[in-house]
C-alpha cells in the first residue's frame, strides 16, 4: 500500500463514517498526524490535497514547518507543551493540548508580548485515567475561568484522547462527555471565538468520535504506518 492509497482509504472511511451516522462529509476534518515520519511524507500527502498536519513534539513541528516544501499547511500541535518550549510555538500553530493554568498563564504572556493572539483547544481527560494527560473534569472550570481573561488565547474548542480499550460503550462515552462538555460551555458564551471545534479520533477509533460528533479527527498510523 502506498501513503496516497492509504490517504485516500481514511478519507473514504471518514466519508463512510460520516453518512452512517447522518453527517455531511464536509462536517468532519481530517488532520494528519506525520509525528516521527520524515517531512518527505508530509510534502507527498500535501501534495494529495490535505491541509491539516499534527505533530506531537513542538521542535519536531518547528522542523517540519519549516522544511516542508508545500505551501499552505495548516499545524496543529497535539502534545503536551511544556511552559519552557511556549517560545516556539508560533501563533499560526493550532494547539489542541491546552491543559492546565500554568500553560495558559505562560501563552498568554508571550502572545501579549508579541502583540499575536494564538488559538487553542482545551484538553480533558475524558477517560479519567490517572496518567492520561488533560484537563481533570474536577478543574476544568477553573481552568476556563482563568481562560475567560486570558486576552491573547482564543478558545475554538475542546480536545480528547478515549482511553485504549476494544469496547465501544467505554470509548463512546469519553467522545459524547467532551461533545456535552462543548455544548455546556457553549451556551455560556465565555469565548467569543468559540467555534465548537471537537478534536477527537484516532486511527482505531476515529469512527466512534464521527458517530459522536467529532468535527476533526487526528489520524496518523492509518495514513503513514506503523511508528
Ligand atoms: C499520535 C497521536 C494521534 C494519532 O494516533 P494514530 O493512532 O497513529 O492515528 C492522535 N492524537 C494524539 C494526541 C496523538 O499523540
Amino acid at each position: 500500500m502506498s501513503l496516497g492509497d492509504n490517504y485516500h482509504r481514511v478519507l473514504e472511511s471518514i466519508a463512510a463514517a460520516c453518512a452512517k451516522s447522518g453527517r455531511a462529509a464536509g462536517d468532519v476534518h481530517l488532520i494528519a498526524v506525520s509525528k516521527t515520519h520524515p517531512v518527505a511524507a508530509v510534502d507527498a500527502i500535501a501534495a494529495l490535497g490535505q491541509v491539516d498536519f499534527a505533530e506531537n513534539r513542538i521542535a519536531e513541528l518547528a522542523d517540519k514547518k519549516q522544511s516542508a516544501a508545500a505551501k499552505g499547511i495548516r499545524w496543529h500541535l497535539i502534545g503536551q507543551l511544556q511552559t519552557n518550549k511556549v517560545k516556539l510555538l508560533d501563533a499560526d500553530v493550532l494547539l489542541h493540548s491546552l491543559d492546565r493554568i500554568s500553560l495558559a498563564e505562560k501563552l498568554d504572556q508571550r502572545f501579549a508580548a508579541l502583540g499575536q493572539k494564538v488559538q487553542a483547544l482545551i484538553q480533558v481527560n475524558c477517560s479519567r485515567e490517572p496518567n492520561k494527560s488533560g484537563v481533570a473534569l474536577a478543574d476544568f472550570d477553573a481552568l476556563v475561568d482563568r481562560l475567560a481573561s486570558a486576552k491573547n488565547i482564543e478558545i475554538k474548542g475542546l480536545m480528547t484522547m478515549a482511553e485504549n480499550s476494544t469496547d465501544e460503550k467505554t470509548i463512546r462515552s469519553a467522545f459524547a462527555e467532551l461533545r456535552e462538555l462543548s455544548h455546556k460551555l457553549a451556551a455560556r458564551q465565555i469565548f467569543t471565538g468559540y467555534t465548537g471545534m471537537l478534536s477527537m479520533g484516532m486511527s482505531g477509533d476515529f469512527e466512534y468520535a464521527i458517530a459522536e460528533g467529532a468535527t476533526h479527527v487526528r489520524i496518523g498510523s492509518a495514513i503513514f504506518g506503523s511508528r
